[in-house]
């Protein structure tokens, strides 16, 4: 028992945690008499429609499963807090920033993106990396990545971009050429791809990674002055990846590796922080960015935007309840509090409906109610009633229609969000032949030291050896418009893999 970790032996807590066991009840509290048998007619059966005892929990088991997300279905949670360390009250008046040394409740989950809800953490995948602040405005999430750019920059092609990493509609099967077909197809994922092939492409579990908010925001302050801003989680823990192999290893020995790393960690007292940096950018200084500063497959360089420190993020809760806590829990761009507002970012405008609409899909109309998602450090005070799931007293007695002369809640203009222009023709605007490779290039030659570049190489080229020639061919065209020496050294690769497969089908 003595080398069991503290997930492995979370029942053993649970018993020490009991003076004696709770008597047995059916979902209406009834205490049943045994748990053993059936009511059956006579010791052979059949078994009696007034077995209730049966009957409730058969029926409630055949509805367990709700559906699993559509991405990021594989993650792991846990709760903390955020605590300002730097005042950017002058950016900003959002609640979670109201005062240095200020605590405000968080909840978090970690994903890989693509697989399913069984698959391995330590797959070369983006993670997840979604916070919800629990304030008192209500909640507002942070619904990032570990990498602070992504694959497109619209989100028209988003649900095909996700296709490309699921299943062949006939065989069910993982295809070889879908993704790299469509990455081919869209040099806008050069950026994203280089990353995800990098070493950080496999992170070694969820503590030792960064997170990102990727898009742009707006914050407001108090005389209503909004900036562009960007977001970003740094590990206290360092950076820490896993290499190829380790990650291969891994997804057959263990591969809830990630969420177990999490859980004991956490139960071990070994509370895992990230600090919390903003980069600002002004209206006037946006209108005169060399990139577009709403394209989400770009950064903001940090030479002329500098990380500006906010505070620390530290969770030291796991979850008490995997379903309730972790599966439940319903991050959405568009759960945005005063002070947070959205930018034009095409793919920030996507999600802003996405999210929410395929939570009330997977969890209901009602999901914003569940006690995970409910702003627990406010109250919701409005005029939606009703629907499936409706959990709490559905707001009581108080008037349901607005306007009322009955005392019911009342809009008030201070938090009317931050005017802004727009000006532009009404079109269907193509991007996908805007600046593809500029910042690649410069990752390539400033960033990964030599032999950083050499594993980014094998790990594309392993990849995509298995996809068609016309497919690579197209694939190391676009990573030689990045550096020669990049699309060179994958094509070199990949020539050798091709001559190996021909000498053993000769033997
Ligand atoms: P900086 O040198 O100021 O920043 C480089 C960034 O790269 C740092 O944030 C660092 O994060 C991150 N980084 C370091 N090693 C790796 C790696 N192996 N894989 C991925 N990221 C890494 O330069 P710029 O801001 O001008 O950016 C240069 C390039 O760096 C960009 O074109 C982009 O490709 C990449 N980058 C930029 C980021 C940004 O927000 N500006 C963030 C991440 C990457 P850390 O300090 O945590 O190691």
């Amino acid at each position: 028992m003595a080398n069991r970790d503290k997930a492995t032996n979370q029942l053993e807590e649970f018993k020490k945690a009991q003076s004696k066991a709770d008597v047995l009840t059916t979902g209406t509290g009834a205490p049943v008499g045994t748990k053993t048998a059936t009511l059956t007619a006579g010791p052979r059966g059949p078994v009696l429609i007034q077995d209730f005892t049966f009957t409730d929990e058969m029926a409630h088991f055949n509805r367990e499963r709700i559906p699993e997300r559509v991405v990021h279905a594989k993650g792991g949670g846990a709760f903390g807090y955020f605590e300002v360390t730097h005042d950017i009250t002058k950016y900003c008046k959002a609640k979670p920033f109201e005062f240095v040394g200020k605590k405000t409740p968080v909840g978090i989950r970690f994903s890989t993106v693509g697989g399913e809800s069984g698959s391995a953490d330590s797959a070369r995948d983006p993670r997840g990396f979604a916070v919800k602040f629990y304030t008192e405005d209500g909640n507002w999430d942070v619904v990032g990545n570990n990498t602070p750019i992504f694959f497109i920059r619209d989100p028209m092609l988003f649900p095909n971009f996700i296709h490309t990493q699921k299943r062949n509609p006939q065989t069910h099967l993982k295809d070889p050429d879908m993704f790299w077909d469509f990455i081919s197809l869209r040099p806008e994922t050069t950026h994203q791809v280089s990353f995800l092939f990098s070493d950080r492409g496999t992170p070694n579990g969820f503590r030792k990674m960064n997170g990102y908010g990727s898009h742009t925001f707006k914050m407001v302050n108090k005389e209503g002055k909004p900036v562009y801003c960007k977001f970003h989680f740094k590990t206290d823990q360092g950076i820490k990846n896993l290499m190829a192999d380790q990650a291969a290893e891994l997804s057959k020995n263990d591969p809830d590796y990630a969420i177990r790393d999490l859980f004991n960690a956490i139960s071990e007292g070994d509370f895992p922080s990230w600090s919390l940096f903003i980069q600002v950018m002004t209206f006037e200084e946006a209108e005169k960015f060399k990139y577009n500063p709403f394209d989400l497959t770009k950064v903001w360089p940090q030479g002329e935007y500098p990380l500006i420190p906010v505070g620390r993020m530290v969770l030291n809760r796991n979850p008490k309840n995997y379903f309730a806590e972790v599966e439940q829990i319903a991050f959405s761009p568009a759960h945005m509090i005063p002070g947070i507002e959205a930018s034009p970012d095409k793919m920030l405008q996507g999600r802003l409906f996405s999210y929410s609409d395929t939570h009330r899909h997977r969890l209901g109309s009602n999901y914003l109610q569940l006690a995970v998602n409910c702003p627990f450090n406010t109250k919701a005070k409005n005029y939606q009633r009703d629907g499936p799931q409706c959990v709490g007293d559905n707001q009581g007695n108080a008037p349901n229609y607005f306007p009322n002369s009955f005392s019911g809640p009342q809009d008030n203009k201070q938090f009317l969000e931050s005017p802004f222009s727009i000006t532009g023709d009404v079109q269907r605007y193509e991007t996908g032949d805007e600046d593809n490779f500029s910042q690649v290039t410069v990752f390539w030659n400033k960033v990964l030291k030599p032999e950083e570049r050499q594993r980014l190489v094998e790990n594309i080229a392993g990849h995509l050896k298995n996809a068609q020639e016309f497919i690579q061919r197209r694939t190391v065209h676009n990573f030689t418009q990045v550096h020669p020496d990049f699309g060179g050294g994958i094509q070199k690769l990949l020539n050798s893999y091709k001559k190996q497969s021909a000498m053993s089908a000769q033997l």
